[in-house]
């Protein structure tokens, strides 16, 4: 996600069927057939065909259930109290999501809605499935939507649909992760799968969506989009009658650009070509055939999702692309390497802010320097560490924490986005630019598609001669003075 600083400090077309082009390998399949009523409820089943990665056997299987975050009582709410004013400008409103029925092959199986703040839905299987064995089961849910700016809710005639759906738990050595929604940062992370979504929205919806359409059914009312995305780690969606879309090209990516009358849409446009073509020659190519572009109501500057992001319909232009670019490399730090963004969320933040810097250098005609950019960061953490060191007397600089430990949206912002990047610039400076280069190329090219943590990272340097293990774990654990 990108946060709008000023306001914390001061307090077609796509029938490449198939989409993705990577190599065939066993992955959990999602397919989804979810009517959405044109208000606020989207009722949905889905068929999910678990592939079993993991080198133990698997009795039961756990799901997130985000949009319980919005529910009347939630414990963990989606957005801080101080900004519920912003998230839901015409008051209180609620949404959830209704476990109908879960079944396995056909048959009903016991099921239970769990978790600290029922942000977790568990199946229990019939028989355990061994490693590398799959199983098929389907649940039918219903969700509703809260009028609210923000990832899963609809405002000013905008439905944004993501994080949506029962999301298979990422699962470690210690088993499924069950952690509920966070208000601070993106409390996400799940394994790579391929998604077959069919979407059926009344007839004059437009739809923005992270996969490609590979067919449309026009219906007497309502319309139904088939939509494929392989190899993605999630899928999401931005519904609205008053869409308007401007399309652009790099190489074989189709960029698609959704607003609501957007006056530098041009520009917004060519910001994502020229992102989606940097980065693939810095890290790595985008093996995607789109990348959509959603101008949305939002409470925060953006965020990513698998082949879309949300940029904030509030923005100005210059924020506006500047947010896309930080989206935009989401793509690869988030996206295609993953990260568990509760645990370790300065990595793929830190990543994805310091990619704008290296687009930023690419592209002098945007007018912002290496020099003016990371003095801007020091400037901000310096103005953070006085104004926590005169409050508190004590500043928590310690990077690596879940992200109910951070204090409030302020310190999150500030060690994720801001110190984060101070540590890979200094990193840079002790490597020189062309094995820091080589440093990131090789940790996308050794993590694609998984999920990886700071130790994934310093291997990788690690890779290419530079034993920075020491050097990123003092900033990590909060031992180097910024
Ligand atoms: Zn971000």
């Amino acid at each position: 996600m990108k946060r709008i600083f000023c306001v914390i400090i001061a307090c077609v077309f796509l029938l490449s069927v198939g989409g993705c082009r990577s190599t065939k390998v066993e992955r959990s399949v999602y397919r989804i057939y979810a009517s959405f009523d044109g208000e606020r409820t989207v009722s949905a089943e889905m068929t999910f065909d678990y592939f079993n990665s993991t080198d133990t056997e698997i009795t039961e299987l756990a799901f997130n259930l985000y949009p319980n975050a919005y529910r009347k009582g939630a414990k963990h709410p989606p957005v801080p109290a101080q900004s519920a004013a912003q998230a839901f400008p015409n008051g209180v409103s609620y949404g959830g999501i209704e476990i109908v029925s879960c079944k396995e092959s056909g048959d009903d199986i016991e099921f239970k809605v769990c978790g600290d703040d029922e942000n977790i839905l568990v199946l229990y299987l019939k028989k355990g499935v061994f490693p590398a064995e799959r199983v098929e089961v389907e649940i039918k849910f219903k969700v509703e939507l809260a009028e609210c700016r923000h990832r899963l809710g609809t405002f000013d005639g905008v439905v944004n649909l993501s994080n949506w759906y029962p999301v298979l738990c990422y699962r470690d050595r210690s088993g499924f992760y069950l952690k509920p929604y966070s208000a601070i940062g993106d409390p996400f992370c799940s394994e790579v799968a391929d998604y077959f979504v069919e979407l059926s929205v009344p007839g004059e919806f437009t739809v923005a969506s992270g996969g490609d359409c590979v067919k449309t059914e026009v219906g007497e009312e309502q319309t139904r989009y088939s939509f494929e995305c392989r190899s993605v780690r999630d899928v999401a969606f931005s519904l609205c009658k008053e869409f308007e879309v401007f399309v652009g090209k790099t190489g074989d990516v189709d960029i698609l650009f959704y607003h609501k009358g957007c006056d530098f849409a041009p520009d917004a446009v060519r910001a994502a070509e020229l992102a989606i073509k940097t980065y693939g020659e810095l890290f790595g190519e985008y093996p995607y055939s789109t990348f959509t572009v959603a101008s949305v109501p939002f409470l925060q500057g953006g965020m990513e999702y698998p082949c879309i992001v949300y940029v904030s319909d509030r923005l100005e232009e210059e924020q506006f692309i500047q947010t896309t670019l930080h989206e935009a490399a989401h793509q690869w730090w988030y996206g295609m390497v993953g990260c568990n963004q509760y645990e370790h969320a300065f990595l793929d933040e830190g990543l994805a802010e310091y990619s704008t810097l290296l687009f930023y250098e690419n592209h002098p005609e945007y007018g912002v320097t290496r020099e003016s950019f990371i003095e801007a960061k020091n400037t901000e953490y310096r103005e953070f560490y006085g104004v926590l060191e005169q409050l508190t007397g004590k500043v928590n600089t310690v990077m690596e924490r879940p992200l109910d430990e951070f204090s409030g949206e302020y310190e999150y912002v500030e060690i994720a986005y801001v110190r984060s990047v101070l540590m890979l610039d200094g990193l840079r400076e002790s490597v020189g630019d062309a094995r820091f280069k080589r440093g990131l190329k090789a940790f996308f090219e050794k993590n694609r598609f998984a999920v990886a943590g700071p130790e994934h990272l310093a291997a990788a340097f690690r890779g290419v001669g530079s034993d920075a293990e020491g050097y990123l774990y003092s900033w990590i654990e909060g031992r180097a003075v910024a």
